[in-house]
């Protein structure tokens, strides 16, 4: 039975090579790619990304600034290292990945809503330690800036209200995870 990224690739258009300013960088640390697949073999979350990380580095070597910054892949991945340990060609993946989720967020008006869940999702760790729902959903609806967004969540937010599931956000605690993040984005050059 065909792989779902082979069934992909047979709709895929043909690519061209772009010029694209903003993926260069990237495009420097992944230009060895030889497209084996190991890193989308690996990828413990591969099955939930829309382009899978070898077909990323192919459309990053082929300049495709829209398709990249605006796949959902980049905010799938969760930094686990096994495609960087992995990769016959030693390429930096982990930090490949990393560096398209900031220029995802510079470019923030071609995914405003999964930069600004992601975005919400860490604001959210750093202040409470943990996952505090109502908090989280409300940074990111004033995040996402698209009013109609709340009314998606309306149903599923009365339910687990009725069944006592969620919280009014308390007052931010940053405990030791607080520090811990603050001191991995200072090392990162995040704001
Ligand atoms: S494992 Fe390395 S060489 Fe193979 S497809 Fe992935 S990035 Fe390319
Ligand atoms: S670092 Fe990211 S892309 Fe690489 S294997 Fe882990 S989750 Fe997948």
């Amino acid at each position: 039975m065909p792989s779902a990224e082979t069934e992909r690739e047979k709709t895929a258009p043909l690519l061209r090579i772009a010029r694209s300013k903003a993926l260069e960088t990237v495009r420097e640390m992944v230009a060895g790619c030889m497209q084996c697949g190991t890193c989308t073999a690996s990828c413990p979350n591969a099955w939930a990304m829309d382009l899978t990380p070898r077909q990323l580095w192919r459309l990053v070597n082929f300049g495709q600034e829209e398709e990249v910054l605006a796949s959902g892949t980049l905010f799938m991945c969760s930094t686990c290292y096994t495609c960087t340990l992995r990769c016959p060609r030693n390429l930096p993946l982990t930090s490949a990945m990393a560096a398209l989720k900031r220029l995802a967020f510079e470019h923030a008006h071609k995914t405003r809503r999964r930069a600004a869940f992601y975005r919400s999702f860490v604001d959210n760790i750093r202040s409470y330690g943990r996952v505090k729902e109502t908090a989280l959903m409300s940074m990111y609806f004033l995040a996402s800036r698209d009013p109609k967004l709340p009314l998606a969540f309306t149903a599923p937010a009365l339910r687990l209200l009725g069944k006592g599931k969620l919280h009014w956000p308390g007052r931010p605690g940053r405990g030791s995870l607080g520090r811990l993040m603050d001191a991995v984005m200072n090392r990162e050059g995040r704001p």
